[in-house]
């Protein structure tokens, strides 16, 4: 073990996940590489956690950053007004779809949730939240509340009465067998029946829901059923909040917003991670009139600090400019359309993407149950090979890739048949 690995076991939390039977510590990066404390360099197709969207060392980010810096102001108060987050909640509030939109700046996806949380639940006055399973939403009391996967859910206690959905979970005894129109008419009828003993509570605030889950595997519902869950949510003017902490900016391709896919406007959409090209900011972007609506002074002291604006300006700046949208819609495809050939290994149990986020589930070649212990043996393998991926899943098995959208298509390739040579030599050793 490594003399930091060490040091991190013995003062940070035993639940702190690090990656790798011999964790790294990642000391430079370039455009959208990375290199370690032991000189090696990586190809990141895990952006970070979904954080640097841009890669490393962007001139236009640090240039921003260090631009707000020398000015010496590196936080003041979010008591004064601070340019930088105007200038950025009037972008956001554009591009989000919603009338009357108004931003509040948070440091990471979890408040951005928390507060959306709080929003829906106090403008329609009902603890009474619905959320789907498998789900990730952050780790405060809240969010946690919310979260339904229960490989994160390090909590069953709850400030909030949620009621989770059916929507990603094909795989469920129920539903074996179906096709999406009847999976579909399943899961709404089992909304329906959700909602007759939410109402019974007190009525539903919300839904809180991932456009495309993150954590959970980078599974999506089916086209039209997050469209239907809205229309029956109108009916009890339950109000629709779309977490886009993994989805937002066109990392999907198809849509500027993950939600977009589904063809359903939000009343609430919540963001953080690749906003700011790696420094700590996150948000709420909502319809005034439920921004507007609570009935005492909010504030986050560094949420919306000048230097996080800064980056924040700079890095959205960058994708709208570059229209990293089409790159994403672009690449995904070339690289998606490598990897399902993996589809035919008997220890891959399937492929799937959506603009630049790919997921290979990794199951046991014998029974086809999920197997954790060969996705971490494919992260190794990916690693000696100069890659960096991910991992999720509620079991743990599925292998997540989402490189920086500014990924270029020489890199797309090489990262492709990094992932394709690693998935390959860990099913011939399976299958031994
Ligand atoms: N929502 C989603 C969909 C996420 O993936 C995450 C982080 N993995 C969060 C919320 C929480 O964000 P943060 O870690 O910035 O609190």
């Amino acid at each position: 073990m490594s003399e930091l690995h060490e040091r991190h076991r013995a003062v940070m939390p035993s639940w702190l996940a690090l990656y790798y039977d011999d964790p790294m510590e990642i000391t430079s990066g370039k455009g959208n590489r990375v290199t370690d404390a032991e000189g090696n360099t990586y190809l990141d197709f895990f952006a970070g956690i979904l954080t640097n969207m841009l890669g490393y060392d962007v001139a236009e980010v640090r240039e921003a950053v260090e631009r707000q810096i020398a000015r010496g102001v590196v936080h003041t108060s979010t008591l004064y007004l601070i340019r930088g987050q105007v200038e950025l909640a009037e972008k956001i509030a554009r591009l989000s779809g919603i009338p009357d939109a108004k931003v509040f700046f948070t440091n990471s996806g979890t408040e951005a949730n928390e507060t959306a949380l709080l929003l829906a639940t106090y403008a329609r006055g009902t603890d009474q939240v619905l959320a789907m399973r498998n789900s990730y939403h952050g780790r405060s009391f809240g969010a946690v509340a919310v979260t339904g996967n229960t490989a994160w859910k390090n909590s069953s206690l709850s400030p909030l009465n949620v009621h989770y959905l059916h929507g990603t979970d094909r795989d469920h005894p129920a539903f074996r067998g179906m096709d999406d129109a009847a999976y579909t008419e399943a899961c709404v009828a089992d909304l329906r029946e959700v909602l007759a003993t939410a109402v019974a509570a007190g009525g539903p605030a919300a839904l809180i829901a991932e456009p495309v889950q993150g954590v959970g595997g980078f599974s999506m519902a089916p086209d039209g059923l997050l469209a239907a869950y809205k229309e029956v949510l109108d009916e009890y003017g339950a109000l629709f909040i779309s977490d886009e902490v993994q989805t937002g900016w066109g990392r999907t391709g198809s849509s500027f917003w993950g939600i977009g896919n589904h063809g359903v406007v939000p009343d609430a959409l919540t963001f953080a991670k690749g906003l700011g090209n790696g420094f700590a900011v996150g948000g709420v972007v909502a319809r005034g009139d439920l921004m507007d609506a609570l009935p005492a002074n909010g504030l986050s002291t560094f949420g919306g600090n000048p230097v996080s604006m800064a980056a924040a300006n700079a890095t959205l700046d960058y994708v709208l400019d570059h229209d990293l949208q089409a790159n994403a819609d672009r690449l995904g495809r070339a690289v998606l359309g490598g990897l399902t050939a993996l589809s035919d290994l008997p220890t891959v149990g399937g492929v799937r993407g959506k603009g630049l986020m790919f997921a290979v589930d990794m199951v046991d070649p014998e029974t086809g149950a999920p197997a954790p212990a060969l996705a971490a043996r494919v992260l190794e393998e990916a690693r000696r090979r100069g890659l960096l991926i991910g991992k999720g899943g509620l079991r743990g098995n599925v292998l997540r890739m989402a490189p920086p959208l500014t990924l270029t298509e020489d890199e797309a390739h090489e990262g492709r048949d990094a992932l394709v040579d690693a998935v390959r030599a860990v099913d011939a050793a399976a299958r031994g």
